[in-house]
């Protein structure tokens, strides 16, 4: 149990009011006035949080007395020069529950490093400690921990110390505490579980055999498990989505209802949206946690970090998450071609993809996709949804002009060997080269026009090589997600917004731009009121619009701020905005192709 010259302690100390308290103990501070700092978003995912802003009070001692603390920015202290160790006292109110932060109440705590550790100055490469502590009192006596952090002599999923070689490992290893349930399964020998927290009735075995299976064909695709351990952390909440990757961990978010129950057959929506999320945080702990850019090497906490290659990170990864459930034998091929054409779907209802392109969605994450307005749709693209187009693309492509033999799990395996493996960071301009170094293809204008230009990818010819036929088709309705040939809906001619699915009022959250409502002076924000002198609402909307034909007109009253507009809105045909995907009858060299794909042979 030796302690580490940089050591910290935990203790949920008032678990009503939300409040860890954080003992920080610098055994050798900068004589001249240590510095200290919070860090200001958290690895994964790319937005200035100031994190900093949850400690509600701080003070600093040195051999039991009080030494003076100043502080120099947002998120950056300086505690009185002088020598021999320091203590730093701090309280952090945690209250958000996302992946990204922390959250504590009588029920659990949960909390990233990011949020709670300090950051010394001068000493981040050094080991530290932690003691993990439970919150005082009999109702806390069933809590245990949840955390990748390697243990110092405390028992698994103990309270007590934990250790990291340095702060870049202390703050990759989120931690739960609470009275969690664990389901444990073994992947290539090394013990993998999913703590689940909150109330559920899920069937644990289902998802233990499904998990299994996912993680097996990952660790089979890369050939080995990079880590000792990993952990699954579930927070299981009524209505909520959400993940986030760690080098030997993941923290999700779930609804109930995505769970599995028991006797489920092939997995309903939910579910698969579930072990789809599972499958790209897990997909990670190889892309993005170790086969990563040169930028997110020791990345700087205290401001943006920047990268051109997040479609890479984020669009391969959205790509395989889906791909390995059909690989793993999760779900069917039809199930599979579903999401594909909904993230088609996706990509193809939004304007935006036709103004920014993947290399500036990846560069801008922290301003644009990160803090989305109601102009989104028309500014800019999703380096997720088109980067997953993207990695498609790229893999039929490779499998095109390299007669099946050659394929996108050729780059990951060159990925991880060459880089991942040996943690070398990938260049900006070198991650190209790679991929084509690795397949032998010459893919110079599939990289200009897919990362540098603005126009769709040719997915329809693209799919027909591997025997998938692509369908276009006008959506039925607001909730149409595509994936589907098209049901029974009402024919409906376009008014080109989608309503706030949060309102009872039909209020306009996008105006799609050079569409009917914007042309004719409607936008985000107004509440529309009456169609032709009739009320309409939310749910009453879209029965209204069916009543009219493309070309007509129709008068529109809204309400912007607190004044009543009146708007003449010409209505027209809809946009073929929706994919479907269908296997189609296929033999010989096709047959084959298709097999490989789906099969990942
Ligand atoms: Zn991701």
């Amino acid at each position: 149990m030796a302690e580490e010259t940089i050591h910290y302690r935990i203790r949920p100390i008032r678990p009503e009011a939300h409040l860890f308290e954080v003992t920080l103990t610098i055994a050798e501070p900068a004589p001249e006035g240590q510095v200290i700092s919070m860090a200001a978003w958290i690895p994964g995912s790319y937005m200035i949080r100031d994190f900093a802003k949850n400690i509600v009070t701080l003070s600093a001692s040195r051999g039991g007395s009080p030494i003076a603390v100043e502080k120099l920015d947002k998120q950056t202290w300086q505690l009185a020069a002088g020598e021999g160790p320091v203590a730093v006292r701090y309280e952090v109110y945690c209250w958000d529950l996302s992946v990204r932060s922390a959250h504590l109440d009588p029920t659990h705590g949960y909390f990233n490093g990011t949020s709670l550790f300090f950051k010394v100055h001068g000493q981040e490469k050094r080991p530290c400690s932690v003691d993990i502590e439970p919150p005082e009192g009999p109702a806390y006596a069933s809590w245990r921990v949840a955390t990748t952090l390697p243990t110092d002599g405390t028992r698994p999923y103990g309270f007590g110390r934990y250790r990291a070689a340095d702060y870049d490992e202390l703050v990759d290893h989120p931690v739960e505490m609470g009275s969690f349930e664990l389901i444990e399964f073994e992947v290539g020998g090394k013990p993998h579980a999913m703590a689940l927290t909150g109330r559920h009735q899920a069937d644990t075995a289902r998802l233990a055999t499904d998990l299994k299976k996912i993680c097996d064909y990952q660790v089979g695709l890369f050939g080995e498990f990079p880590a000792d351990r990993y952990l699954f952390l579930t927070m299981v909440v009524g209505d909520g989505y959400g993940g986030l990757e760690h080098r030997s961990s993941s923290s999700l978010i779930c609804k109930r209802d995505a769970l599995p129950r028991a006797g489920l057959a092939e997995p309903d929506e939910g579910y698969r949206d579930f072990l789809g999320l599972c499958s790209h945080e897990y997909f990670h702990t190889w892309n993005v946690k170790r086969i990563r850019p040169k930028a997110f090497q020791n990345p700087d906490l205290s401001r943006e970090c920047h990268t051109r290659l997040l479609w890479a990170f984020e669009g391969i990864t959205s790509y395989y998450d889906e791909l390995a459930l059909v690989r793993a034998g999760v779900i069917s091929p039809e199930s599979y071609l579903e999401l594909l054409g909904q993230m088609i779907t996706r990509v193809l209802r939004v304007p935006g993809r036709h103004r920014q392109t993947l290399a500036e969605s990846s560069f801008d994450a922290w301003t644009k996709l990160y803090k989305q307005d109601e102009n989104g749709p028309n500014a800019i693209v999703s380096y997720y949804t088109k980067g997953a187009l993207t990695a498609l693309a790229l893999d039929l492509t490779i499998r095109r002009q390299t007669e099946d033999r050659r394929s996108l799990d050729d780059v990951m395996r060159a990925l991880w060997s060459d880089y991942g493996s040996r943690d070398r960071g990938i260049g900006e301009q070198e991650y190209e080269s790679v991929v084509e170094a690795a397949t032998g293809v010459s893919l110079g204008a599939f990289f200009d026009q897919a990362l540098r230009g603005t126009d769709d990818l040719p997915l329809a010819d693209l799919l027909a090589t591997v025997g998938i036929g692509f369908h276009l088709r006008t959506a039925t309705s607001d909730s149409d997600k595509g994936g589907k040939p098209a049901a029974n809906g009402a024919e409906r001619p376009d008014f080109g917004v989608r309503l706030a699915p949060d309102s009872a009022e039909a209020r306009i959250q996008f105006a799609f731009d050079g569409r009917p409502a914007m042309r004719s002076g409607l936008s985000a924000g107004d509440v529309l009121v009456a169609v032709d002198g009739i009320k309409v609402a939310r749910d009453t909307f879209d029965k209204r619009l069916s009543r009219y034909r493309a070309g007509e007109t129709v008068e529109v009253h809204a309400f912007r701020r607190d004044e009543l507009m009146r708007f003449e809105v010409t209505l027209e045909t809809p946009p073929e905005d929706t994919c479907y995907l269908t296997l189609e009858a296929a033999e010989g060299e096709t047959l084959r192709r298709r097999q490989h794909w789906l099969g990942g042979a």
